[in-house]
C-alpha cells in the first residue's frame, strides 16, 4: 500500500466538489478531487437557480459554465387541470441575477471540473474512497482505483461531496433518515419536438397531476430540442400505473393533459431511471478533519430545483472556512459553516413541505397576484433563500400557511379544496 499525501482531499466531481475545489486551488492549495464514476456521467439534478451564478463565479467557474451555451432559464411555469401561472425570477425581491441555465448534467459536471483542474485541482477519475479517519489534523482516506490498488491519502482536512453516495455520513455514523415522506421520481430524456408557438422553452414546467395529489411532473427543455421528463410521487401509485418504468412514465404524462398535448411527438433518447427513497439527512454536517457538502449531507426534495444550488453554498461556504483552518486559526464549524448554511435549507423545507401539503400549489396557481408578495416567493424560489430580509425567508412558514389561507379563501379557489387537504 502506498501512502500519499495532500493539503485538501474531496470525495466526489459532482458541482459541489468542482466548486470547492476551484476555489481552494485558487488559493495555492494542494486539493486532490477523488472520483469514482469515469466522466462524463450522467447526473439527475438538470434545472438550476439563478442563485448558482453568483457561487459559480465567486469559485472562478462561470466562464467554464457560459462556454458551454446551456439553454437559458427565467422561471418556473405550473400547471394543474386548466389554470397555469408563471413565475420570473428576474421579478424578485432579493438583489442577485434573475436567469441560469437548464444543463445536461453530463456535460456541465464535466465542465465544472475541467475548470476546477485548469485552476490546480489535481483530480482521479474512476478512484474511489473505501475507508476514513477522521482526525482534526490528519484526516487519512483509503482510496482504491480501477485496478482494484489499495492506496492511503492522508489531507490536511477532508470535504465529503459525495452526493448520493454519502460516504463519509455512512462510514461516521453520522447518517440519519429524513424526516420527509419517501418518494419515487422516473425520468427520462427525450427528443421533445415540441412545435406549440406558446411553449416557453426558459422556464421548467412543473405539472400536477390532475387527480393524484402529490403526483407531480418536470419539463426541463435543453438547447439542441432536447429535454428531461419525469414524473414524482409515492411508490406505490407510481407502480400501479404500469408494468415497467418505462410505461409508468408515459402512462402519467399521458395523464397530464397539457404535458401530454407538448410530447405529443416525443421519442425518448435514454431508459427510464428511477431513484428513490432520496430524501436524506445528517446529525451533522462536521466532523474532526470533514464537512459535508451537498448531498453528501442532506437532500429535501426535486420540486424547487434546489438540489446544485445547496450543493454550490455549501460548497462556497466551506471552502474559505478550510483555508483559514488550514493556515492556523480555529474554526467552530457549528456555527460558521452548519448552522448559517441550514438557514437556507430550512427556507427550502418550508417550501417542500408547503408544496406537499397544498399551501405552495394554492398560492401559486390562485388569484391572489399581489406584486411584492409574488415577488418575495418568487426570489425563494430562484434560490436566495438565505436573504432574512425577505419576510418568507425569515417567517416562511407563518407566512406561507396565512397566505395560502387568503387564497383558499378567495372564490375562485373555494373548489380546490378536496384537491390540496
Ligand atoms: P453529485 O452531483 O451527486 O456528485 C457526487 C459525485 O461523487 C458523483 O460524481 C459520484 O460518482 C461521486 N462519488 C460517490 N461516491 C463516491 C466514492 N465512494 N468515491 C469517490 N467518488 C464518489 N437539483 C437541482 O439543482 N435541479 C434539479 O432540477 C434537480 N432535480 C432532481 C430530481 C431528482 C429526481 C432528484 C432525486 C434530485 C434532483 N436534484 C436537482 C438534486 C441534484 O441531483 C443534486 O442535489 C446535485 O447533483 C448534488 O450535487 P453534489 O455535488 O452534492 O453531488
Amino acid at each position: 500500500e502506498t501512502h500519499d499525501t495532500t493539503d485538501v482531499a474531496i470525495i466526489g466531481a459532482g458541482p459541489s466538489g468542482a466548486a470547492a475545489a476551484a476555489w481552494l486551488a485558487q488559493r495555492g492549495l494542494d486539493v486532490r478531487v477523488i472520483e469514482r464514476s469515469r466522466f462524463p456521467r450522467f447526473s439527475i439534478g438538470e434545472s438550476l437557480l439563478p442563485k448558482c451564478m453568483l457561487d459559480l463565479e465567486a469559485c472562478g467557474l462561470l466562464e467554464a459554465a457560459t462556454a458551454g451555451g446551456f439553454q437559458t432559464k427565467n422561471g418556473a411555469a405550473f400547471t394543474w387541470r386548466d389554470r397555469h401561472a408563471a413565475i420570473d425570477f428576474r421579478d424578485k425581491f432579493s438583489a442577485g441575477p434573475g436567469t441560469t441555465w437548464q444543463v445536461e448534467r453530463a456535460d456541465f459536471d464535466q465542465r465544472l471540473i475541467e475548470g476546477a483542474r485548469q485552476l490546480g485541482a489535481k483530480v482521479e477519475f474512476e478512484t474511489r474512497v473505501e475507508a476514513f479517519t477522521s482526525d482534526e489534523r490528519e484526516p487519512n482516506l483509503t482510496l482504491v482505483d480501477a485496478h482494484g490498488q489499495r492506496r492511503s491519502l492522508q489531507a490536511r482536512f477532508v470535504l465529503d461531496a459525495s452526493g448520493y453516495g454519502r460516504v463519509l455520513a455512512r462510514l461516521t455514523g453520522l447518517a440519519q433518515p429524513s424526516t420527509l415522506e419517501s418518494r419515487c421520481a422516473l425520468f427520462t430524456h427525450i427528443e421533445d419536438r415540441i412545435d406549440c408557438p406558446h411553449y416557453d422553452r426558459e422556464k421548467i414546467l412543473i405539472g400536477l397531476h390532475p387527480e393524484h395529489p402529490g403526483v407531480w411532473y418536470w419539463l426541463i427543455p435543453f438547447r439542441d430540442g432536447r429535454a428531461s421528463v419525469g414524473v414524482v410521487g409515492d411508490r406505490a401509485t407510481l407502480d400501479a400505473a404500469g408494468i415497467d418504468d418505462t410505461q409508468r412514465l408515459w402512462h402519467f404524462i399521458h395523464a397530464e393533459p397539457r404535458l401530454s398535448r407538448l410530447l405529443t411527438n416525443a421519442s425518448a433518447i435514454r431508459d427510464v431511471g428511477r431513484l428513490e427513497g432520496y430524501s436524506a439527512d445528517v446529525e451533522r454536517l462536521h466532523g474532526p478533519g470533514f464537512a459535508l457538502l451537498g448531498n453528501a449531507g442532506e437532500f429535501l426534495d426535486p420540486v424547487f430545483s434546489s438540489g446544485v444550488t445547496i450543493a454550490l453554498d455549501s460548497a462556497l461556504r466551506a471552502a474559505p472556512l478550510v483555508e483559514r483552518q488550514l493556515a492556523g486559526e480555529k474554526i467552530d464549524w457549528d456555527r460558521q459553516f452548519e448552522q448559517p448554511l441550514r438557514r437556507g435549507i430550512a427556507t427550502f423545507r418550508d417550501f417542500v413541505d408547503a408544496w406537499y401539503d397544498g399551501r405552495l400549489p394554492r398560492i401559486i396557481l390562485g388569484d391572489q397576484q399581489n406584486p411584492r408578495i409574488r415577488a418575495m416567493i418568487s426570489s425563494v424560489l430562484a434560490g436566495y433563500a438565505w436573504d432574512e430580509e425577505n419576510p418568507f425567508v425569515n417567517a416562511s412558514r407563518r407566512r406561507l400557511t396565512s397566505l395560502a389561507k387568503a387564497c383558499a379563501n378567495s372564490a375562485n379557489n373555494a373548489a380546490d379544496e378536496g384537491l390540496f387537504p
